[in-house]
Parts: C-alpha cells; structure tokens; sequence
C-alpha cells in the first residue's frame, strides 16, 4: 500500500513538473512589439468593443512577460507598471536582459505644418501619451528609463509648442510635459525614428478651406451594421448615402475631401485608421447608424475617444439637434472603438439616429433629412474652427 502510494504521489509530482515546464516553454520571458498598429491596453478585460487602450505604440519595443490571459499578454512597463498587449503584435524576443535605458537631450522646433519633439534614448522604451486640457498640455510616460536629459534645446520656428519640462516621477519612470500655445488640441502623432522618440504636434490650418475632411461611412460590405426595424433596411447603405451627402457639400465649398469608402466595400476597422494614418487629414468624421434592444430609445449622439477632441464631436451635436423631431441621445466620451482612437486628428462618429426606433428609421428613410445632417454637420465643423482658431 505504501508503495502504491509512494509511486502515485511521485508519477504525480511528475505530470505537475512537465506541466509547469510546459507553461514556461510556452510564455516567452521577453517579446519585441510587431505588426501594424500594436497597442498597449490597461486591462483584460471584453466588451463588445475589447479592453479599455492606453494607446498605441511603436513596433521593435521590447518588454518582459509577466504572465499570459487569453489572447494576450501581460507586460511589464517599468517596476510599478503593467499593460496587456495582444499576442498577434508581439513576437518572442531571446537575446537580452532588458537594462534601463537613458534619456538624452531634447530639440523643439518648428516646421510648415507641425512643431516638433525629438527625445534622444539610448534604446526603444515602451510609453503612453494623452491630452489634458485646461492647460493645454500632452503628457508623455516612458518606462523604463532614467534621465540623463541636462539639456533642450527650443527653437523659435515652434509656433505650437510654449513650453517643454520632465520630472522623474519614479525611479524607472519619465513623465514629459508639453505645454501648448493654444487652448485646443489639433492632434499629435508619436513614434520612434531610430532610437529617438518623436512628436509631431499639428497646427490648425488657417481656415476650413485649407483642410482635409476625411469621411469614413461605418461598415461595408460583408460588415453590414444594423438593420431598421419596419423597412429593414441595412446600416452600411445608409452611412454611405450620409457620408455622400457631406461629400458633395464640402466639395461645394471646395473643400478637401477623403473618403473610406464611395462603394460597398468590406474595410477592417484597423485598416480604416491605417488609411487614415497614411492620408493625414486635418479631421475625421466617421457615420454610423445607432441600434437599441429597446424600441423607444431615439436620437442623435457624437462620440469622442480623447477629451481634447470633446469641444469637437460637443459642435457637432449641438448643430444635429438643431434639426426638427431629432432628439437626443447624447455627447459619450471615451468611447473605444478603433477609428476615433488615434490622437492624430480630431475624430468624431456621428450615430445619427436609430434604425432600431420607427420615427427615426422613417427620417433615415427621407432625402431631405439625410441632405440636413450632412449640412449641419458640415456647420458644426465650421463652428468648431471658428470657435478655436
Ligand atoms: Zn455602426
């Protein structure tokens, strides 16, 4: 009986060590960021729309594992700091152990369209980045480094930027302050060229003739959004017809204009902001139609990601609601879906109404209703740069 027991108990530590060593196999000490639009996420946790985004971030930054949930993979951003990442941007990285790295000194300085910040490091270091307002001010955290920064140099050709400063908030962590010139946010985009990390920080151009209006009509194709409720008509047929709408009007005006999408045509969320990335508009406004389990629920609603883009998607609403029977669903901010959340450009989607609801779906239905939202759009986008000039 002992025996028997003995030779059970060892075969059993035995099947928990190869576990365990399975495990360790599987999860790679360190991986090294890859892929199109890798991004870190603060938990997670799954909704309909995934876990909530710290932002994204470069490829060819390297991370230690610290432990694996599902898809993805939980990160070690400096002592007192973690992320998730999914596992499709990140690929096993061997050859190192993973020393701090230093940064160096920093330049400011102007060009045609953008103010610029160049971080020197000694190595690629995994950081977030957002917007404040009032101040105006980005906010930059790099993990994982030290400052060696004893000085910046700021040129006069920035126009954007007023003042830059650091405080090294832990010993492993770098908090970076740019502070604006102007009280509203136009966009920033950030990434690494080389080992140094630069910030590219948009001006407004001198009126809305000057701008590049990107249109992105939600859905397409194979994803065909919702349907309306006594007509059955499908969502992705209807943004398009919106987002035409605003096409012809802004052209009119001669205005630039970008579309996602002229036909019916499937177009990934990611790829939507990779086009976007590549186009470089001054402003994005994305259509969509709303749904509700609850047949009453109507109206129109804008959403923002970044609260510096809030006073954006705030004009836009205020001038839809200025249409007749329209009511109102709401401003909802740190909305997580994918074609708003770059910092880019000032982004915006317009749920216009519910398909879900039968007075809504009859205006969705009508011409002349459709022609309004596109102009009021197009004044609420006017306003917006008036107001912030
Ligand atoms: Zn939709």
């Amino acid at each position: 009986m002992i025996c028997r027991k003995f030779i059970g108990v060892t075969l059993l530590l035995f099947f928990l060590q190869m576990q365990l060593l399975f495990a360790q196999d599987s999860i790679p000490s360190y991986i090294i960021t890859t892929g199109k639009l890798p991004q870190l996420a603060y938990s997670s946790g799954e909704d309909r729309l995934g876990s909530a985004k710290m932002g994204y971030i470069d490829t060819s930054v390297v991370m230690k594992v610290i432990d694996t949930v599902k898809n993805l993979y939980k990160v070690q951003l400096s002592a007192l700091h973690y992320a998730f990442i999914e596992k499709t941007y990140t690929q096993p990285f061997f050859d190192t152990m993973l020393s701090t790295a230093l940064c160096e000194s920093w330049r400011v300085k102007g060009g045609d369209e953008f103010d610029s910040v160049t971080f020197s490091l000694s190595g690629r270091v995994p950081y977030k980045s957002w917007m404040e307002i009032n101040p105006s001010r980005i906010k930059i955290e790099l993990y994982n480094v030290q400052s060696n920064t004893n000085w910046i140099t700021q040129l006069t050709s920035a126009k954007a930027v007023k003042n830059v400063w650091y405080e090294q908030i832990e010993n492993d962590v770098l908090q970076i302050t740019i502070e604006l010139v102007k009280q509203q946010h136009y966009g920033y985009s950030i990434g690494y060229n080389g080992k140094s990390l630069l910030l590219k920080i948009r001006r407004l151009p001198a009126g809305i003739r000057n701008m590049t209006i990107a249109i992105d009509a939600g859905h397409g194709g194979t994803n065909l959004g919702a349907s309306g409720t006594t007509s059955g008509i499908i969502e992705k047929n209807y943004t398009l017809l919106f987002a035409k709408e605003l096409q012809k009007i802004l052209k009119k005006q001669k205005i630039k204009v970008l579309m996602v999408r002229e036909t019916d045509t499937t177009i990934d969320n990611k790829d939507r902001v990779l086009w976007a990335q590549q186009n470089n508009p001054d402003i994005f406004i994305s259509f969509h139609l709303n749904s509700s389990g609850r047949d009453y629920i109507r109206g129109a609603s804008t959403y923002y990601k970044h609260i510096a883009f809030r006073s954006f998607s705030q004009s836009i609403l205020k001038r839809l609601l200025q249409i007749k029977n329209l009511d109102e669903f709401g401003n909802i901010g740190s909305f997580n879906f994918q074609p708003i959340q770059p910092t880019d450009y000032p982004g915006c989607l317009v749920e216009v109404a519910f398909l879900s609801n039968e007075e809504d779906e009859k205006m969705i239905l009508d011409p002349k209703f459709r022609y309004n939202v596109a102009y009021q759009v197009y004044l609420g986008i006017k306003d917006w740069i008036k107001e912030w000039k």
